[in-house]
C-alpha cells in the first residue's frame, strides 16, 4: 500500500515537474556578459529531468580583481551545460594574465557545483569558500537526501537530487562563519569591501548570498529565481521574481525568513538570481514580489 502511493506520488510528482517547468525564454549566449562594471555573468542551460521543455537558466559569476579572478558557483555537471560552460570559462579567463584563485559556492546543489570537483583538478591552485552549514556537504560525506524538511515536495523531491561528491579536499577550503561579514576576513588577498556574504538557509542549510558593492549588486544564489513560465500549448510569460524551486528547499520556512533578510539589506539596485531569464530583478521588482508575499515575508 505504502508503495503503491509511493509510486502514484512520484508520477503525479514528474508530472507536475514537467507540466508546470521554468523554461528560458531566451536562448543562452554561451558567453560571459558583462552585467555590471566587472561582474561578469554566463547563463547556461539545465535540465532538472530529461525534457528539451525544462530547461532552466543557471549562472556562474566571475569578478577581477587586481591580481585575480574569483568566480562565484561553478555550474552544472551534465553535458549540455558543461561543454558551453567550460568553453566559455577558459575563454574568458584567457582575456587577462590573472589566475582564478578562489570559487565560492551560494550553495552546494547540483546545479551549482556540480563542476566544482572538474575546477578543482583543472585549477589545482584555487581554493573554495562555503558557509558553515554548508561544509558537511562538500567535504564532510553527507548528502542533501540525509535533511529532513518542513514541506512534502522535498520530503518526496530529495530523493530527485543527484548524489554529489561530498569529500572534496579540506585542505582547498575557506570556511566562511557566522551571520554575515566581508569575505575580505577570510581570503587575504582580497580587496576589503569588495564582497559580503550573508547567511540565507533554507534553500539549503548554508546558502549565501554576495552584496557586490561597486555596483549595488546582489548575487542572490537561489533566495529568488527569475524566470518565465512556460505551460504546455501556452504562451510563455513574461520573467517574474518568485520563490526557488520548492523541490530541493528543505525548509520553506527558514526560506522565507532568508528572503526577509535580503530585502533588509538596503541600497541596493539590483537582485541577480541564480536562475533568471533576465537581466536581474529591479528593486521595484523584488519590493513588487517581497509586497505580494507580505504575510509570509
Ligand atoms: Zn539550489
Amino acid at each position: 500500500m505504502v508503495v503503491r502511493w509511493a509510486v502514484l506520488l512520484s508520477v503525479f510528482f514528474a508530472a507536475a515537474s514537467f507540466c508546470c517547468v521554468k523554461a528560458l525564454s531566451t536562448a543562452p549566449s554561451h558567453e560571459f556578459q558583462e552585467v555590471r562594471p566587472k561582474l561578469w555573468r554566463y547563463n547556461g542551460e539545465f535540465a532538472f529531468i530529461p525534457s528539451p521543455a525544462a530547461r532552466t537558466p543557471v549562472a556562474v559569476w566571475l569578478i577581477e580583481v587586481k591580481s585575480a579572478w574569483i568566480m562565484i558557483d561553478a555550474g552544472a555537471a551534465s553535458p549540455e551545460y558543461s561543454e558551453p560552460f567550460l568553453k566559455a570559462l577558459k575563454q574568458k579567463l584567457s582575456t587577462s594574465n590573472n589566475p582564478l584563485r578562489l570559487i565560492m559556492l551560494t550553495h552546494g546543489h547540483v546545479d551549482h557545483a556540480g563542476l566544482l570537483p572538474w575546477a578543482l583538478d583543472e585549477y589545482p591552485d584555487v581554493s573554495f569558500a562555503v558557509h558553515e552549514a554548508e561544509v558537511p556537504f562538500i567535504t564532510g560525506g553527507k548528502q542533501y537526501q540525509h535533511l529532513k524538511g518542513d514541506t512534502w515536495t522535498f520530503a518526496l523531491g530529495k530523493w530527485y537530487m543527484p548524489a554529489m561528491n561530498s569529500s572534496l579536499p579540506v585542505s582547498r577550503q575557506i570556511v566562511l562563519k557566522g551571520s554575515s561579514g566581508d569575505v575580505a576576513n577570510s581570503v587575504s588577498w582580497m580587496p576589503k569591501g569588495l564582497l559580503t556574504f550573508h547567511h540565507a538557509p533554507g534553500h539549503s542549510p548554508g546558502q549565501i548570498f554576495f552584496v557586490h558593492h561597486s555596483t549595488k549588486s546582489v548575487v542572490t544564489g537561489d533566495v529568488i529565481t527569475n524566470m518565465a513560465t512556460s505551460f504546455p500549448f501556452s504562451r510563455k510569460s513574461d520573467p517574474a521574481c518568485d520563490n526557488p524551486f520548492a523541490m530541493p528547499t528543505h525548509m520553506w520556512s527558514d526560506m522565507k525568513a532568508s528572503q526577509r533578510i535580503l530585502a533588509g539589506v538596503s541600497g541596493i539596485e539590483t537582485y541577480f538570481p541564480s536562475h533568471d531569464d533576465d537581466a536581474g530583478v529591479s528593486v521595484a521588482a523584488f519590493k513588487a514580489f517581497a509586497g505580494n508575499q507580505h504575510d509570509e515575508l
